[in-house]
């Protein structure tokens, strides 16, 4: 099987006590196998609601609806059981804080033998050797001396290589990665990239790399979905969109992303809509310095723009849908 992961309407909500409120809205998206998937986009754009939905990990105020497959199963049909066998076996997660995945008053040795013991069940010595070994792949030397380590006694990016260390622990076919490295110092930060393309290379498991960050994208990923209040709003191979960006909003985040030769930074005008303000038509329009008629009334759909990526935006859209008499539409 080629894909590891294939979403279909994909669809978040929350019920609170003032009423309903979608954040992960009708989301499409596969993994390949071996491959790594980039989910971009400034915070509230609903990254970390996607990534919490696919490992089922949000509160019991969530309804997911869609479908989301994974080496073959139906993720929203297992039950907690075999949800709990899932998370960290085959589907695995690190998250941007280690502290807060970390438990202050377990020693690391510990903790990483309770992933393996939950999984597998081997002699507490074969254990050990496996703990000491995971902790040699993610680059820590001083093993033994981590092994007996608390947490707390850890720099970040020591104990992000710990968290690396216990997703990996079972050789998951998917690892998703939330910010890993947004709470690290830049050096720390290249390293730790370094050390996930490495780890899949070696074990050949796909990544979901979710970032604010266009620099880690680039860095690490194959393609690239932008989200956009809770939608995916461009999807591309990493070159073509890094060379060729096509929605306005692909556009402003690469602008408002330092790069070596860039002379001015530009950052986005207004902010992310919450899902209790969407506008009606296109989310972004009120940032959109290209907005048209159309775009007020009307959400465009994703549609394929060229081989290499599709695009939720009337620029793009031949037939302009069901264009509203006396619309202007350009582009
Ligand atoms: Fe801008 Fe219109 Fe495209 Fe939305 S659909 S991004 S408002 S041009
Ligand atoms: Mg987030």
């Amino acid at each position: 099987m080629d894909n590891v992961l294939e979403v279909t309407g994909l669809t978040t909500r929350f019920t609170k006590e003032s009423g309903t409120i979608t954040v992960v809205d009708q989301l499409d998206l596969h993994v390949k196998k071996g491959e790594t998937l980039g989910i971009v986009g400034e915070s509230g754009c609903g990254k970390s609601a996607t990534s919490l939905s696919l490992m089922r990990l949000l509160d019991n105020n969530a309804t997911l609806t869609g479908s989301i497959r994974f080496n073959g199963k139906e993720v929203l049909a297992l039950s907690e059981a075999e949800m709990r066998s899932l998370r960290g076996k085959e589907m695995a997660m690190i998250f941007q804080e280690p502290m807060h995945s970390l438990n202050p008053v377990l020693t690391i040795g510990r903790q990483i033998s309770e992933v393996l013991h939950e999984h597998e069940g081997e002699s507490k010595a074969a254990v050990k050797q496996r703990v000491l070994d995971l902790l040699t792949v993610v680059g820590i030397s001083r093993a033994e001396e981590i092994y007996r380590d608390y947490p707390h006694r850890l720099s970040g990016g020591m104990r992000q290589r710990v968290m690396i260390a216990m997703a990996i622990a079972c050789n998951p076919s998917l690892l998703i990665a939330d910010e890993p490295t947004t709470a690290l110092d830049v050096t720390i930060q290249a390293q730790i990239l370094n050390l996930i393309k490495k780890i899949r290379r070696d074990i050949g498991m796909s990544v979901i790399m979710i970032t604010h960050d266009l620099g880690v994208i680039a860095e690490v990923c194959d393609r690239v979905m932008v989200m956009y209040a809770g939608q995916a709003i461009e999807t591309a191979d990493v070159r073509s969109l890094l060379r060729n960006p096509k929605h306005p909003y692909t556009v402003g985040l690469l602008q408002s992303t330092p790069r070596q030769r860039a002379k001015r930074l530009h950052s986005i005008k207004g902010s992310v809509p919450t899902p209790e303000n969407k506008p009606n038509g296109c989310r972004f329009a009120p940032r959109c310095d290209r907005a048209m008629a159309i775009c007020w009334e009307q959400n465009p759909e994703l549609r394929p723009v060229d081989q290499y990526s599709s695009c939720r935006c009337w620029l793009f859209t031949q037939d302009k849908g069901h264009v509203p008499e006396g619309s202007v539409v350009g582009g």
